[in-house]
């Protein structure tokens, strides 16, 4: 059996987890591990300690900047109001004036937010931005959601489009463009809109509904087509959908006989975990095998109230794996990239693709070269959890589907018709390839 025992140099820079202190008691509706390493537990079991029960524990319920954030902020909102995801979802914070008065704008951010032609709204939950620096406009998670002078330069390779959705759509909102699986957006609304989105073309601008009537086409269209064998809902975030729609969408889809699974991508767990509240569990496991795709960007997202919204949908025997979006500045370095992924592997989410930044339209200052991303998937192959290794890939531009990138571990034969194999170390080691009697023989 192989132990993942090696230390990384880089990794041994990895800071611990900044956002948490435990300070207030609660008992969480699932089991995991909090970021301090506490046991999250269902309620009334108790925490074993070297298999002797700890007669009192105390977990974190929110990280000091949210409960800052809420005493400048909010402060005569109650938990039950600002635990309620659609009080989150009223209270966007949308405007120059809301964010001027919460954070410490630059000259470039309130230059863009005065303009009001952007092709990607503005909108951050309250939750979220209370995670965000308001005087360092260098922070990662403010350089996601806070729009900057780069968003407004096109360079050269870069498209509104540059997946080539709109060719591969039938019917609209879905694209189909492998042969057994569909994309399926529900809507063009998110809770907070990030500023890389894949989508901005559509995105916030109201042009996707989730009328029956949309709906009903796409769900036509999937049961005329019996080689659809997986359904992958998007947006837009499906989860920002009410309970009642998205129970009507999930029922028919599965009321199609050769839709074998459902999946749902959603930044939710990140961006407005209070979406995830026992009632959308217990609706959500009624249709399985469905599966979730979650969008997390910064180990600085991996606070007590995601890793209670991931424990809830683990709990509910929910697949969960991650896709996050190689940024510049935000998470293109090793410590930062293992630090996201260990979060993850904690909070019970595989961690699942590692995108590199689409080309869209001004996307060009969160864009690295793919040595970056094949640097980041060397430093951890090998020095962490096999596990915790996503998939790098390049969604190729024009619509030809993802494709997965490796850093160069097979060197090639050698004369004997061995294979050369560069370890994570960088050391060499031979294989004896293909059939013995097809291989010449050795002199000894
Ligand atoms: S949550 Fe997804 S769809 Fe919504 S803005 Fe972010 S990347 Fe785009």
């Amino acid at each position: 059996m192989h132990q993942d025992t090696t230390v990384c140099p880089q990794l041994g820079a990895v800071s611990a987890p900044a956002l948490v202190v435990p300070t207030e008691e609660e008992e969480p509706p699932g089991t995991g591990l909090c970021p301090q390493g506490a046991m999250v537990r269902p309620r009334g079991q108790s925490a074993l300690h070297n298999g002797v029960p700890l007669a009192r524990e105390r977990v974190a319920r929110t990280s000091l900047p949210t409960r800052r954030f809420r005493r400048r902020f909010y402060p005569e909102i109650d938990d039950k109001t600002w635990n309620d995801w659609q009080w989150q979802v009223r209270q966007r914070i949308r405007s120059l004036g809301q964010l001027d008065a919460m954070l410490r704008l630059s000259d470039a951010e309130r230059a863009v937010l005065e303009r009001p032609e952007g092709k990607l709204p503005v909108a951050v939950t309250p939750y979220y931005l209370s995670l965000v620096a308001p005087g360092d406009e260098t922070q990662p998670l403010r350089r996601t959601v806070i729009p900057c002078a780069g968003e407004l330069v096109q360079l050269p390779g870069e498209s509104d489009d540059p997946l080539g959705e709109e060719h591969q759509s039938p019917v609209p909102g879905l694209v189909h463009r492998y042969p057994d699986r569909v994309l399926l957006l529900l809507s063009d609304f998110c809770s907070t809109y990030c500023r890389y989105c894949t989508r901005s073309r559509v995105v916030g601008h109201g042009g996707i509904s989730p009328s029956r009537g949309r709906l009903q086409a796409a769900m036509d269209y999937i049961r005329a087509n019996p080689r659809v064998r997986d359904v992958l809902l998007s947006g837009g975030d499906p989860l920002t959908l009410g309970d009642e729609r998205l129970e009507w969408i999930l029922s028919r889809l599965r009321q199609i006989r050769h839709v074998e699974i459902v999946r749902i991508g959603t930044k939710v767990p990140a961006v407005l975990p209070q979406r995830i509240t026992p009632k959308l569990v217990r609706l959500l496991r009624r249709y399985h095998p469905l599966w979730m795709s979650l969008h997390f960007t910064h180990p600085d997202e991996c606070t007590p109230e995601a890793y209670r919204a991931c424990a809830r949908l683990a709990d509910a025997g929910i697949p969960l794996g991650s896709q996050t979006v190689l940024l510049k500045g935000i998470n293109d370095s090793v410590p930062v990239m293992a630090a996201l992924m260990h979060h993850l592997m904690r909070m019970r989410v595989r961690p699942y693709y590692l995108y590199q930044c689409d080309p869209i339209s001004g996307s060009g200052h969160f864009r690295t070269p793919i040595a970056k991303g094949l640097e980041i998937i060397r430093g951890l192959r090998g020095f962490t959890t096999g596990y915790a290794v996503p998939t790098y890939v390049v969604d190729a531009p024009g619509g030809g589907g993802k494709i997965p990138l490796m850093p160069e571990y097979a060197v090639g034969h050698d004369a004997g018709g061995d294979m050369l194999l560069r370890n994570y170390e960088g050391g060499l080691y031979r294989y004896p390839d293909g059939c013995p009697e097809h291989r010449p023989p050795r002199l000894h």
